[in-house]
């Protein structure tokens, strides 16, 4: 026998319904009897059971792909684990990541987030090693989203570095950042400054290929 969650109302007639989490669901009238219903939901127990099996088989797919989902983090990909004993929304042990389970959109924002100050941890002191070293003066420096930049450094040498490039291996970083300093001398594109990136990294076309071919991945979130 299926233990219906009963809906009593003004209404007419009785109607069946399975909700999102595969519960069958009975609308009855007030003056409905318990039998009455039970016997409504005998004569439907096949459409029920179709229903509730394809909603299931459905419940576990969504299950799957979250749990296969994996997340990247310099260069590599780590699983995602779904836990919502988890006390922080989002954390990462070095081998996995743990979220609550949030809706896409959520997970997306708190990944992001995370993202973010890991860049301003794991990256921003390179810029700082480069900048010093290589005696390459910047103004500010701000750590932002960018729909179609990596990387941007103004005429007053303000230098703009995407966060989502965190995703990327540390040698992509290095180079988006090296880019970025050799425009406070160079504002343009032209051999001197590939020349300039090229002492200071001289491995630097293998990153911007890899930010090439890879690039599209660092946006999808
Ligand atoms: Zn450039």
């Amino acid at each position: 026998m299926i233990t219906p969650h009963i809906i009593r109302s003004k209404r007419k007639t009785l109607s069946l319904s399975i909700n999102e989490n595969a519960d069958l669901v009975v609308r009855a009238p007030h003056r409905a009897s318990y039998d009455e219903i039970q016997k409504f939901i005998s004569e439907k127990s096949t459409w029920i059971n179709n229903k509730q099996r394809l909603i299931k088989a459905q419940l576990e797919d969504n299950e799957n792909q979250h749990s296969r989902s994996q997340c990247l983090y310099l260069g590599s990909l780590y699983p995602l684990k779904i836990d919502n004993s988890n006390v922080e929304p989002i954390s990462f042990n070095g081998h996995m990541f743990t979220i609550t389970n949030f809706n896409r959109e959520r997970i997306s924002l708190h990944l992001k987030s995370w993202y973010k100050k890991r860049f301003i941890e794991v990256a921003l002191p390179r810029l700082s090693y480069f900048s010093d070293k290589y005696k390459l003066k910047v103004n500010q420096v701000k750590v932002k989203e960018q729909k179609t930049l990596w990387g941007s450094c103004s005429s007053k040498n303000n230098i703009n570095l995407n966060y989502l490039l965190i995703m990327a291996p540390m040698k992509v970083i290095d180079y988006v950042i090296v880019h970025e300093l050799v425009h406070t001398i160079h504002k343009n594109h032209s051999a001197k400054f590939w020349q300039k990136v090229e002492t200071i990294m001289p491995n630097y076309k293998d990153a911007r290929y890899w930010l090439k071919e890879n690039g599209y991945k660092l946006r999808r979130l």
